[in-house]
C-alpha cells in the first residue's frame, strides 16, 4: 500500500473525547472514527487489525473442531421470552418493532438463537457433541458508552456454543476451548492471565475470564504469588483464617450513647476506635427471608459471596421499614447482640475482633467491648468480603495475594442446562430417552482484543503492535521523495516485501513520516536516507528502538527474517 493513497488521517492533537489510551491512539492513528456515541467506523488500518485478530481466532477455532455459522443480528422477541431474558435484560437490550408491531431486539448475545437452532436440527446423541461459533456484530445499549472500542454500543464478538449429552463431554470441550483460547492469545503476542470469574447475567456454573494485563485495565485481578491462583475482584476467595481471638474483651459489654452517629466513619471517630474494631451489620432481604450479614468495619461485603453462601438468587439491602422492624431501631444502629428473628452470617474476620463495637439495636446507642462467642453467635462463619492485597490465597493457603489490573477479552462458561431446560432443547439418548442438552459458551471481544493490545503496549509516540496483529508489518520510508535513487531503492524493497508493506511516498519531511510511522505502530521501518551513499539502509524496530544498517541488496531479506 502506498501511504499517499492510504486513508489514514492521523491527528497531531489528542482528541478531547478519548479517556483511555487505546481510544486516543486509535483515533490519532486514523484507525477508527466515531459515528455516534459508542458506534465506530473502522478505517482501512483499523479494519486490517480486526481482520488479523479474526483470522487467528477462526484458524484456532476451526483447528479445535468448532464449526463456523452466521446468525442474524435482528432477533425475534419470542425466543428471548422463552428464557425470561426479554424481561431480565432491561434497558441494555436494543428493542425494536417491525411494521406489524412485532417485537425484535438487536442481539447482544446468542444463547437463545443457537439453542433454538440446535433443538430443531439435533435429535440424537449421535450428533453430539457439537460446537458452533460465529464472528458477528453485537449490540448493547450502554448507559454511558465510553473508552472507544472498550465499551461500545455496537461491537464485534466471536461467540461459540457447545452442546453435550453429559457433563464429562462438556468438561472435555471446556478444556479444549481453554487451550484454544490460550493459543489464540499467545499467537497474538498478548500478556494475559486466566482468572476465575463470577458468571454474572449469563449465569450457569463455572466460568473463567481471559484478562490482558495493562496498568490502566478496568478490572482488578487478584493472584497468588506462590501457586498462580488468579481471580477477578468479584470472585477472589480468601484463605481460611487460622486460630481464634486470643483473648476476649476484658470488661463486659457496655452501652454507649452515640447521638446521630450512624456510619462506621462517624462512630469510629466519635468513640475513638479503629474501623477494624467495628462490626458492620447489614440487613438484607432475600427470597428466603431477611438475613443479617456481619463484616469488619474496614472491610467491604461481597454480595456475590453472600448469595452463594445463602443459596439465593434475589438479594437486596433491606429498606428502612424492614430494618426498623427487625432491629427495633432506625437505620444505623443494627448489631448482632440480642438480634432476633433473622439468620446471622459472619465473615470470618469478624469472629476475631477482640474488643468490638457495634450497633445496640436502639436509637442513638452502640455497644462496646463486644466479643464473638460470648455476646453473639453467627449461624454460618465464612468468607463474605472482597479480597485485599496481601490476603491469604484460598487455594494453597500459604501464598499472599497481589493485585494487578487487566482488560477482559475472553470468557468461557459452563452453562449446564440453564438455557436448554427453559427452551426444552432435548436429544434422544442411546436408550431412546429424551434428555436435556448440556451447554457451554465461549466469547472473545474482537475489537476489545485489539484495544487491549494497545493498552498493554504503547509509548509516548504511539502504538507498539505485536507482530501478529499489526495493520502492516513494514513501513518503507524514503527520506526525500525528490531523490530518484532513494525512490528506486524504496520501490525495489516495497515490491520484494509484498502485501504487508507500506511505502511512504508522500512528499513530506522525514520527521513527519517517522512520527506517523511510530503513531500507527508499524513493527519495522526501513529508512532510506544518508546511508544510501554507502549502499546501506536503516532498519529500525518499533518495539526496542534498535537500529541496524544493512546493505541495500539484503534489506528485504533481513526484514522478512524480522517479521517471520
Ligand atoms: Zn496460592
Amino acid at each position: 500500500m502506498k501511504m499517499s493513497r492510504l486513508l489514514a488521517p492521523t491527528l497531531r492533537e489528542d482528541p478531547k473525547e478519548a479517556e483511555v489510551v487505546s481510544h486516543r491512539l486509535m483515533l490519532r492513528a486514523g484507525m477508527i472514527r466515531k459515528l455516534a456515541a459508542g458506534i465506530y467506523t473502522f478505517l482501512p488500518l483499523g479494519l486490517r487489525v480486526l481482520s488479523k485478530v479474526s483470522a487467528i481466532i477462526r484458524e484456532e477455532m476451526d483447528q479445535a473442531g468448532a464449526q463456523e455459522v452466521f446468525m442474524p443480528a435482528l432477533l425475534p422477541a419470542e425466543l428471548w421470552q422463552e428464557t425470561g431474558r426479554w424481561g431480565i435484560y432491561g434497558k441494555e437490550l436494543f428493542r425494536i418493532k417491525d411494521r406489524h408491531d412485532r417485537e425484535f431486539c438487536l442481539g447482544p448475545t446468542h444463547e437463545e438463537i443457537i439453542t433454538d437452532l440446535v433443538r430443531n436440527q439435533v435429535r440424537s446423541y449421535r450428533q453430539l457433541p457439537l460446537t458452533l461459533y460465529q464472528i458477528q456484530t453485537k449490540f448493547r445499549d450502554e448507559v454511558r458508552p465510553r473508552f472507544g472500542l472498550m465499551r461500545g454500543r455496537e461491537f464485534m464478538m466471536k461467540d461459540a456454543y457447545s452442546f453435550h449429552a453429559n457433563d464429562a463431554s462438556l468438561e472435555e470441550e471446556y478444556r479444549n476451548m481453554f487451550k484454544t483460547y490460550c493459543r489464540i492469545f499467545d499467537r497474538m503476542g498478548l500478556n494475559y492471565k486466566v482468572v476465575e470469574a463470577d458468571s454474572g447475567a449469563i449465569g450457569g456454573g463455572f466460568s473463567q475470564e481471559f484478562m490482558v494485563l495493562a496498568d490502566n485495565g478496568e478490572e482488578e485481578i487478584f493472584y497468588c504469588e506462590k501457586c498462580g491462583y488468579a481471580a477477578s475482584r468479584e470472585s477472589a476467595g480468601i484463605g481460611k483464617y487460622k486460630g481464634t481471638a486470643t483473648s476476649v474483651a476484658g470488661s463486659v459489654v457496655k452501652e454507649i450513647h452515640t447521638p446521630g452517629q450512624k456510619t462506621i466513619e462517624e462512630v469510629s471517630a466519635f468513640l475513638k476506635v479503629k474501623p477494624e474494631q467495628m462490626i458492620k451489620t447489614l440487613i438484607y432481604e432475600t427470597e428466603k427471608g431477611a438475613v443479617a450479614a456481619l463484616v469488619r468495619g474496614d472491610h467491604e461485603i461481597n454480595e456475590a459471596k453472600l448469595k452463594k453462601m445463602l443459596g439465593v438468587e434475589d438479594l437486596k439491602l433491606a429498606d428502612e421499614k424492614v430494618i426498623e422492624k427487625i432491629t427495633k431501631a432506625p437505620v444505623g444502629f443494627a448489631g448482632p447482640v440480642n438480634l432476633k428473628g433473622v439468620r446471622i452470617l459472619a465473615d470470618q474476620a469478624v469472629t476475631l475482633i477482640e474488643d468490638g463495637v457495634t450497633g445496640a439495636n436502639k436509637k442513638d446507642h452502640h455497644l462496646m467491648h463486644v466479643a464473638y462467642g460470648r455476646d453473639y453467635k453467627a449461624e454460618v462463619v465464612g468468607d463474605l468480603r472482597f479480597a485485599l492485597h496481601r490476603d491469604t490465597c484460598p487455594k494453597c493457603e500459604q501464598g499472599h495475594m497481589a493485585v494487578t489490573r487487566g482488560i477482559e477479552v475472553g470468557h468461557i462458561f459452563k452453562l449446564g442446562t440453564k438455557y436448554s431446560e427453559k427452551m426444552k432443547a432435548t436429544y434422544l439418548d442411546e436408550g431412546n430417552q429424551e434428555k436435556t442438552l448440556i451447554m457451554g459458551c465461549y466469547g472473545i471481544g474482537v475489537g476489545r482484543t485489539a484495544a487491549a493490545a494497545i493498552e498493554q503496549s504503547n509509548d509516548k509516540d504511539g502504538i507498539i503492535w505485536p507482530m501478529a496483529i499489526a495493520p502492516y508489518l513494514v513501513d518503507i520510508v524514503p527520506a526525500n521523495t525528490e531523490e530518484p535513487e532513494q525512490m528506486r531503492v524504496a520501490q525495489d524493497i516495497y515490491k520484494a516485501l509484498g502485501r504487508e508493506a507500506v511505502l511512504d511516498d508522500r512528499p513530506e519531511r522525514i520527521g513527519v513520516k517517522l512520527k506517523d510511522a511510530d503513531l500507527i505502530g508499524f513493527p519495522v521501518k526501513v529508512i532510506i536516507g544518508k546511508a544510501l551513499k554507502e549502499g546501506k539502509v536503516e532498519i529500525k524496530l518499533r518495539k526496542t528502538g534498535e537500529v541496524k544498517l544493512v546493505e541495500v541488496g539484503k534489506a528485504a531479506e533481513e526484514v522478512a527474517k524480522l517479521v517471520g
